[in-house]
């Protein structure tokens, strides 16, 4: 696998192309940002360890029956996907109120829900990712319904196995933030990363914070807590 020249370099990852044009190569960043890119900062070691666990949570997606972009990790840090077109829809699942939603609506962090949640927000920093309905996604074009009825159906068959497979950790899966994108082929299938930078991680005994909310926070502890989950994880 040829790596060739640069796509694309986001807040956490960059892009590369390979010679073949269905793959890309993805290369995980130690950067960190928060409120849609205003706070910058460094996390050493994130992005090895948001690399290893994301294809790890998408291996075992994959044996769960769900079609992720997962194809080879390279090394540390880098990691060969299929291309896709990435939905512009920030798909949020939430088990436990928290972030955005607390403050939205004005309640306290910590209910638990009777039954998760699914939120849609249109990816597009210009605009701060607003949140979107189905309506407004079809109006814009960002997908069609037939494509959203399997993103949420996807969606909630990733909290079932996350939910279970966290728990075995000892750790609450609070929420977390999915991308969708399209195959050459027109299929849908998971993408982007599954990590602390984009899922909320609570300890189950201690209710301590294992996610880049103590980034966003200044809460202190942000490697020790990335390396926490590292642990539990990889057993190392
Ligand atoms: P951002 O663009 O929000 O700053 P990143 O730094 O994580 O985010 O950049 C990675 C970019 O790659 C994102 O825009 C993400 O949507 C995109 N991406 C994720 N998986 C794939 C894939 N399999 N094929 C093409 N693009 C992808
Ligand atoms: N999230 C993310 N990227 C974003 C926005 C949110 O990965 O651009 C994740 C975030 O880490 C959390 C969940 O989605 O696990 C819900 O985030 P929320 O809407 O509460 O937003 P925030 O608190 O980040 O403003």
């Amino acid at each position: 696998m040829e790596k060739k020249e640069q796509l694309y370099e986001g807040k956490a990852k960059k892009v590369f192309a390979t010679d073949d044009a269905n793959l890309v190569i993805v290369s995980y960043k130690d950067d960190a940002t928060a409120f849609n890119g205003e706070k910058k900062g460094t996390i050493t070691g994130k992005g090895v360890i948001n690399n290893v666990m994301s294809n790890h949570m998408f291996q075992l997606l994959e044996q769960q029956g769900v079609e992720t972009h997962f194809v080879e990790q390279l090394s540390d840090r880098e990691t060969v996907v299929k291309k896709v077109d990435i939905v512009p829809l920030e798909v949020i699942i939430r088990n436990i109120s928290a972030g955005s939603f607390a403050k939205r609506y004005g309640v306290e962090e910590g209910i638990m829900f009777t039954a998760p949640t699914i939120e849609f927000s249109y990816k597009d920093d210009d605009l701060g990712d607003p949140l979107i309905n189905d309506y407004h996604a079809l109006a814009l074009g960002l997908a069609t319904q037939a494509e959203i009825d399997q993103i949420k159906a996807m969606a909630f068959k990733v909290n079932e196995v996350m939910k279970d497979y966290f728990d075995s950790l000892n750790v609450i899966l609070v929420d977390f933030k999915l991308e969708f994108g399209k195959t050459s082929d027109g299929k849908i299938v998971l993408a982007d990363e599954i990590s602390p930078d984009t899922c909320r991680l609570w300890d189950k005994t201690t209710k301590e914070k294992l996610d880049k909310d103590r980034f966003r926070r200044d809460m202190g502890g942000v490697e020790e807590a990335y390396n926490e989950i590292m642990k539990r994880v990889m057993g190392k």
